[in-house]
């Protein structure tokens, strides 16, 4: 029965028009980007820390993660950030490649656990003179995508960049916390909500913990982190 479906859907793919891989320009039909780039990308499957996704030889929860634990309880990760993934997530956030953003959050809807689905999705809001200089946040895309996708209320303006801070990628790892502090603002009660965090990388998870801190103010009871990708250790940061 599941190779009869596995053939509808390979028949239907096939169908589809041909298009050049978003990473090596050969045509196919598997969507943005080939089989084989796809194969070659930096699946997120060794195993890691479930509060924060860093690596961690038995999936047991990090040295960092039990001294300090983020107020996120669970992330998932669809990717590593690192080649060829870094490539896709800089031309989804500045090449505007926004079919991109949906490719990827299709990805990482496949490794949410479904059967513990928070209550809403809710991204990580951009400050508005950014979103006005980038013309689209690229976190309410991949959020719109995953909600709908697993049938989940998406929040897309409950919450709010306060101040416009410098990029976290522009600072040493000590100063991201303090950079963030304070820079969110959630408008909507959530009390009771379990609620999912959506980003395209995390990389020390200061702003998504600055986040999950204003979620939590109102009233949010369990609180998780989705992103694309999970920055590891000497992959470069970010
Ligand atoms: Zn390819
Ligand atoms: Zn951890």
């Amino acid at each position: 029965m599941r190779s009869y479906f596995m053939n509808i859907s390979s028949i239907i793919k096939q169908l589809l028009p041909a298009q050049p891989c978003f990473l090596c320009g050969s045509m196919s039909h598997d969507g943005m980007w080939c089989g084989a780039c796809d194969a070659a990308l930096p699946h997120f499957d060794a195993p890691h820390c479930p509060v924060c996704a860093l690596p961690s030889p038995a999936g047991e929860v990090c040295g960092h993660c039990l001294q300090i634990p983020p107020l996120f309880t669970r992330t998932t990760a669809a990717f590593g950030y690192s080649f060829p993934l870094d490539k896709l997530i800089h031309a989804m956030k500045y090449g505007e490649q926004l079919a991109l953003a949906h490719a990827l959050a299709e990805k990482l809807t496949l490794r949410i656990d479904k059967n513990a689905l928070p209550d809403c999705v809710i991204p990580m809001p951009l400050h508005p003179a950014k979103l006005r200089e980038r013309g689209f946040n690229q976190s309410l895309l991949l959020a719109a995508t995953a909600a709908r996708k697993l049938n989940i209320e998406l929040l897309a303006n409950a919450c709010q960049r306060v101040r416009d801070t410098p990029p976290q990628s522009a600072l040493p790892w000590k100063e991201r916390k303090k950079n963030v502090r304070n820079a969110f603002r959630c408008d909507m009660d959530l009390a009771g909500k379990r609620v999912a965090l959506v980003d395209d990388v995390l990389t020390t998870g200061a702003s998504l913990n600055a986040l999950a801190e204003a979620v939590q103010k109102r009233g949010a009871v369990e609180i998780s982190a989705w992103v694309i990708a999970r920055t590891l250790p000497r992959s470069g940061g970010r």
